[in-house]
């Protein structure tokens, strides 16, 4: 778990100008001319600024995505707009390092990682790609006197609003520019202010493979002021939103004025469920690295480890072992398994509850502390494992969103549902077992969103994941998504004479 120093990776170019807006095709100051540090979360420095939207940047972007929906744009054929987004991918893949490299500058997670959501980003891509006829017309059978010819359309919905969260924003923000490019609407992105420059980099790329200006702004800013104004915009007729639930909670209330629609993907604290039965060479690096990819920064983390009682000794035994094989460092540092938190105010809100654990009586197996020498000015915390824990205590309640993991004893299958489902949340959760019968009876009596069995947090973009309760409603990925960002319309025809 040591860090060397870091390889030495050019400073990309671009950095320098990222503290404008992108806007009708243009990249402007704020109007206020206030500026946001960016910070490199791996060493606390400063990497670019970043415009500091506001309210009056929220009109002038919601003007311009308003207008280029009211132009050709929303009349692109679907061939058109499917050879756009292939564009688009065949750019990604040839900025792929560059795009990596300022997604791991900016929000810590390792090379690896960044460079290998590539792949996984091109496939959603051309998955949006291949959804480009979904604004169809069906005729339909109807029972009405004379001759009526009944027609539903499906059309593009006009602005959306994409407020988008720091832990992975080249790939979060495909969620809403994927389905806005498959259907023709257009939209203004907020991305979150702790990690906005992949966002920023992918407007030239997008202008460079033809989209008109205006289809996609960009207004970077604090959620409380541009994140607020978009989404209380009457303008705006959706807000595509990932992140914490009590965000989401004033993004309903700001819905409200203009009734729009929303999709809200929010907080979780998913249970794993770990039988005796199961693999155990899998199960073990399977439940770690359910918590431990992206330094547990992503919301289907899978934070409650239910082990049953007769392995739960030795299933500690070695999750401590597979920690102590991951590397925490600089991510843009070869082998490094792990990145540091996103920011000082991550770190501290982490390193709270890994305090509170032992004081309301869970045992530390391993981890715990942040690491310090070489690595003591970035936001860097050890895997950790917090071991007898039960459902009641904060650390098994309340989501983390670090590296954190709460092993908690169970029995049997009844008695590890209750406590599975005894959660405010239902993002996401797993079960690991060799029996059949075992993994169809938890999988249906999981109430999330998405359930993973003897694997965890592989998502396809043509089956995709939601959530219930409080971590939210609104599909991502499949043709539910797209159909989300249309509106169906009756056209009733008299064709009487
Ligand atoms: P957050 O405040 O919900 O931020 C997510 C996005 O919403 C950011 O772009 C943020 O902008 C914006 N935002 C914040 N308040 C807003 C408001 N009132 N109106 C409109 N937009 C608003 O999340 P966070 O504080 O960064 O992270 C805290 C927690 O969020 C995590 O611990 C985790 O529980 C959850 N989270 C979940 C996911 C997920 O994938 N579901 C992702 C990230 C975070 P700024 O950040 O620029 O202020
Ligand atoms: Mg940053």
């Amino acid at each position: 778990m040591q860090d060397t120093k870091a390889a030495p990776i050019g400073r990309p170019a671009f950095l320098q100008g990222s503290n404008r807006l992108w806007i009708g095709g243009q990249w402007v100051p704020a109007q206020s001319g206030d500026e946001i540090d960016a910070i490199n979360p791996a060493d606390g420095s400063v990497i670019a600024r970043l415009a500091r939207g506001s309210a009056a940047d929220v009109d002038r972007a919601v003007a311009a995505a308003r207008k280029a929906f009211e132009g050709p744009w929303s009349r692109w054929s679907p061939n058109e707009r499917q050879k756009l987004l292939l564009r688009i991918n065949d750019l990604l893949l040839q900025h792929a390092e560059e795009l990596a490299t300022i997604e791991t500058m900016d929000m810590g997670a390792p090379l690896a990682r960044t460079r290998g959501t590539i792949g996984w980003i091109s496939g959603l891509i051309r998955f949006f790609a291949s959804c480009t006829g979904a604004a169809t017309a069906t005729t339909n059978s109807n029972s009405l006197p004379g001759r009526v010819m009944a027609l539903t359309h499906k059309a593009p919905l006009g602005v959306v609003g994409g407020i988008i969260p720091w832990n992975g924003p080249l790939g979060g923000q495909w969620w809403t520019l994927g389905p806005t490019l498959a259907t023709g609407c257009t939209c203004v992105i907020k991305p979150a202010e702790d990690a906005a420059l992949s966002i920023l980099r992918f407007a030239d790329i997008l202008t460079e493979a033809g989209v008109p200006d205006g289809v996609v702004n960009i207004v970077t800013g604090y959620g409380s002021e541009a994140g607020a104004a978009l989404a209380a915009h009457p303008g705006v007729d959706k807000i595509s939103f990932t992140g914490s639930t009590e965000a989401g909670r004033r993004i309903v209330q700001a819905s409200a004025g203009n009734l729009k629609r929303l999709q809200l993907e929010l907080g979780g604290k998913s249970p794993n469920i770990v039988f005796a039965d199961s693999d155990l060479d899998r199960a073990v690096p399977g439940a770690a690295m359910a918590v431990f990819n992206n330094s547990g920064q992503i919301c289907y983390s899978g934070t409650r480890l239910f082990v049953q009682r007769s392995i739960q000794e030795e299933f500690v035994e070695r999750l401590k072992q597979f920690s102590a094989t991951l590397k925490v460092g600089n991510g843009l540092q070869d082998g490094v398994d792990l990145g540091p938190l996103i920011s000082q105010r991550q770190l501290d809100r982490v390193m709270g509850y890994v305090d509170i654990g032992p004081k309301e009586g869970a045992t530390l197996a391993t981890g715990g502390a942040r690491l310090g020498g070489a690595l003591a000015s970035g936001y860097f915390v050890e895997p950790t494992v917090f071991d007898n824990v039960s459902n009641s205590m904060t650390i098994a309640r309340e989501e983390i969103f670090g590296p954190v993991i709460s092993v908690l004893p169970f029995d049997s299958v009844e008695d590890v549902l209750r406590m599975a489902n005894d959660t405010e949340y239902g993002l996401g959760g797993g079960v690991w077992t060799r029996s059949l019968a075992t993994a169809h009876q938890v999988s249906q009596g999981i109430r999330s969103g998405a359930v993973w069995v003897n694997c965890y947090g592989v998502v396809d973009p043509n089956v995709g994941f939601g959530g219930v309760k409080m971590s939210g409603y609104g599909w991502k990925g499949s043709q539910e998504h797209v159909d989300s960002f249309l509106y169906r319309k009756a056209v009733y025809m008299n064709i009487d004479g």
